[in-house]
């Protein structure tokens, strides 16, 4: 079994196309996949006919922004039902934000000099959920930096002008949205955001309270020390643990269900869908 609970495509800031996204996990092995794009599901869908084609068992899956103390937060929301109320009206509020503060990233960056910027970021984003990845390659069309990464450090990144959180709605809201639409709210990429270790557990602590119940333990690029520190917190908090690539497409660090092993003192997520 290979299971990968945590990618991207086309319709948010990934390079394949939902269909190609099956068609190369099908490739790489992978029996559970959960397509996880930012704020939207309109992927799933066409993920779900593929996937039924190529023999992969298809997971409902989003991944949600949110703030908690003024930190972007990203929950991962797994195994819910997509017609659901709450996720239908916290799809289309999420997907409206995303509009108005690409308005407002534009604005920014407009300020440092990069006239023009939203017509081209749209364009770039082609329909998609726009994102600062939409930006940040705009700004390289632009010759405004060399490459993605640069326009990261000096316009997008954290604490720059184009990180732009004040629409998020608060992490405990978006893990509402994922438990009462009946699946489990997971905490994205854990290695992500730079917390000392009593701040890390003052956010686990609140994700618990909130309702959250899920923990990503294994993403590409986390150090092993890590994953098994987020392990024993998957224990003591009593946590579904998860894991997924974060796969946005072909590169080297990242490929589809292309993971360390997962420590076996964990309840895995997915034997809530064992078939
Ligand atoms: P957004 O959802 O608009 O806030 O954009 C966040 C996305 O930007 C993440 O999901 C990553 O795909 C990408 N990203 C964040 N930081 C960087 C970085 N330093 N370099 C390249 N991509 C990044
Ligand atoms: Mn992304
Ligand atoms: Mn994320
Ligand atoms: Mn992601």
């Amino acid at each position: 079994m290979i299971v990968d609970l945590h990618c991207h495509s086309r319709c948010s800031d990934g390079e394949l196309s939902p269909e190609d996204l099956i068609n190369r996990a099908a490739d790489m092995g992978v029996t559970m996949l959960a397509l996880t794009d930012h704020d939207t599901t309109q992927g799933i869908p066409s993920a779900r006919k593929q996937a039924e084609l190529k023999g992969i068992q298809l997971i409902n899956g989003i991944e949600l922004s949110s703030v908690w103390n003024g930190m972007g937060i990203h929950i991962v929301g797994l195994g819910f039902d997509l017609e659901h109320p709450v996720m239908v009206e916290a799809v289309a509020l999420q997907e409206a934000r995303r509009v108005s503060r690409a308005e407002l990233i534009a604005e920014r960056l407009e300020k440092m000099g990069a006239t023009g910027i939203l017509a081209k970021a749209l364009a770039i984003a082609d329909g998609a959920q726009i994102g600062r990845p939409h930006f940040a390659m705009a700004l390289v069309e632009m010759g405004k930096v060399k490459n993605i990464a640069a326009a990261f450090k000096k316009y997008l990144g954290a604490g720059k002008p184009g990180d732009v959180k004040a629409q998020w709605p608060e992490m405990a809201e978006v893990i509402k949205w994922i438990r009462d639409s009946g699946g489990t709210a997971v905490l994205a990429h854990p290695d992500k955001y730079k917390l000392t270790r009593t701040k890390f557990h003052v956010l686990l602590k609140a994700f618990v309270e909130a309702g959250g119940n899920g923990l990503e333990v294994v993403t590409s690029g986390m150090e092993t020390t890590f994953r098994d520190k987020m392990a024993k917190c998957c224990v003591d908090y009593n946590l579904w643990a998860s894991q997924g690539s974060d796969f946005h497409g072909p590169k080297p660090w990242t490929e589809l269900g292309r993971l360390n092993p997962m420590p076996n003192t964990v309840k895995p997520v997915w034997e809530q869908w064992a078939l």
